[in-house]
């Protein structure tokens, strides 16, 4: 791959989260759109939180995301840990060219010499520079800081024009900590060098470290990367989601039955704006999505319309796609009815009328358990209410006299005999439906009803209404 290089750079310390998810995808749509490629490097350096489950959790959620390991426009992953000798280095070549300096002055005299200068009424102003012109060596617990020039720093970001920072309010920053360990700034710039990455594009909580990244790549003699970074993902109130206030660890949404395809189209309208209808298959918004498009505002992650375009996701599958994305809900402990029960030809003759009736695939179950209880539980108020009126018997004691001798078990036959009893009961063939389904179903509210007997089965259909019969008694 010869094009542009892009990467994301996600850390280790938890669950992938829907924001990292709609990062990857911006990057993934550009890096295939103009040949490039899309780097996966995980920043492991912070030891504490960092955990290797993590990282394959990253990777396994890119996987089903569609950002496959296995395409040739995908690099990596690489561990951030490995290259800590190459950080190391950068730090003292800035050092040699006296871009940074050595520094032993502690967090505690850094905190004290602010307490005094805000006694003597001044305000704190972090580390002062003070060794700046110390010349010191290295030594124990000295760290390494940048020497941050004069003048302002002019980001330019695809996203939000040219930000400007005035360098005086940037302190001179550790690049390697007292123990010699580089920090996130330095390590990702150098990562990012190396790599030869030609855009970052990333959340905007990380615009403020850009300024000191970009002084990093002048100081290091090279030619700092596009950069653009993506409005933020608020929740209703408005508020940066977040994993202690909000549903966001991607993980949570596939184990709920949300299709990847509806995730991935959801995601890429949380600040670009397709062209055309919103739902639309993913290589119309891969070609079509542009950097310079993306918008300023902040994103609404807007969990109900997640859920519709996972409604209309499951809509667009055909039967055979639909039973293989249920089958671990229809199979699976939750289901309702036993695993040894279910019967995919069944299941696939009713699924059209199935999809319609499912927001996330864990709602399958619930729409077809009737077919595959062996008797199910007839809802009590449903019953009481259908079997309030003289009515509702005489229907019922009719649809088994005409199913009985009916020839052909077919949704279309079993509907014209309930037509001709409702109407000898004076009832719409909606009404004259209730205590047939309840009969069948056990519920009031289902698939087409005519349609479920006619899968459930003539034999099955007739013990169900018999029954029901007989508990009028
Ligand atoms: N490791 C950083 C994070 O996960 C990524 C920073 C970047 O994309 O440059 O927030």
């Amino acid at each position: 791959m010869t094009g542009p290089r892009l990467r994301i750079a996600p850390s280790p310390t938890g669950y992938f989260h829907v924001g990292g998810a709609r990062t990857a995808l911006f990057n993934w749509a550009l890096a295939r759109q103009l040949g490039g490629t899309f780097v996966l490097r995980i920043e492991d350096t912070d030891t504490e939180r960092n955990r290797p489950e993590w990282t394959q959790g990253i990777i396994d959620a890119l996987a089903w995301l569609g950002i496959s390991a296995d395409d040739p426009h995908f690099e990596g992953p690489y561990l951030q840990s490995s290259y800590t000798a190459q950080h190391i280095a950068a730090a003292l070549q800035l050092v040699e060219s006296g871009n940074a300096y050595y520094c032993d002055v502690s967090a505690a005299e850094i905190e004290a010499r602010n307490q005094q200068a805000v006694d003597a009424g001044s305000i704190a102003q972090g580390y002062g520079g003070w060794s700046r012109d110390r010349n010191l060596g290295p030594g124990p617990d000295r760290v390494v800081r940048f020497r941050v020039p004069e003048g302002t720093t002019v980001v330019r970001d695809v996203v939000r024009g040219d930000v400007e920072f005035d360098n005086s309010l940037i302190e001179d920053f550790v690049l390697l900590r007292g123990n010699g360990a580089p920090v996130f700034m330095l390590a990702n710039v150098v990562d990012d060098m190396h790599m030869k990455i030609s855009h970052v594009m990333r959340a905007e909580e990380h615009l403020s470290n850009t300024p000191k990244q970009q002084l990093l790549w002048e100081a290091l003699g090279e030619q700092p990367p596009v950069w653009a970074h993506l409005p933020l993902l608020v929740n209703e109130q408005r508020k940066k989601i977040s994993k202690r206030r909000d549903k966001v660890a991607l993980e949570q949404y596939r184990a709920e039955g949300f299709l990847p395809d509806a995730m991935v189209n959801y995601l890429m309208t949380l600040g670009w704006t397709p062209k055309g209808p919103e739902v639309q298959p993913w290589e119309q918004m891969e070609s079509d999505f542009r950097l310079e498009d993306v918008h300023l505002s902040p994103a609404f992650f807007d969990v109900r319309k997640l859920a519709a375009f996972n409604g209309d996701y499951i809509r667009m599958l055909s039967a055979g796609e639909f039973l293989e994305a249920s089958r671990p809900y229809l199979l699976g402990p939750d289901a309702g009815f036993p695993a040894d029960r279910f019967d995919e030809s069944k299941f696939l003759a009713i699924a059209g009328h199935v999809q319609p009736r499912c927001i996330t695939l864990a709602d399958a179950p619930g729409v077809v358990d009737f077919l595959f209880l062996a008797d199910p539980v007839i809802d009590a108020d449903s019953w009481a209410k259908v079997f309030s009126g003289a009515q509702a018997t005489a229907v019922l004691r009719g649809a088994i006299s005409a199913y009985e001798s009916l020839p052909d078990w077919n949704a279309d036959a079993l509907k014209s005999a309930l037509e001709v009893i409702g109407a000898a009961n004076e009832l719409k063939l909606g009404k004259a439906q209730a205590p047939v389904r309840v009969a069948i179903t056990g519920r009031a509210v289902g698939p087409p009803l005519f349609e479920a007997i006619e899968v459930l089965g003539r034999e099955e259909s007739m013990r169900r209404l018999r029954k029901a019969e007989a508990a009028l008694d």
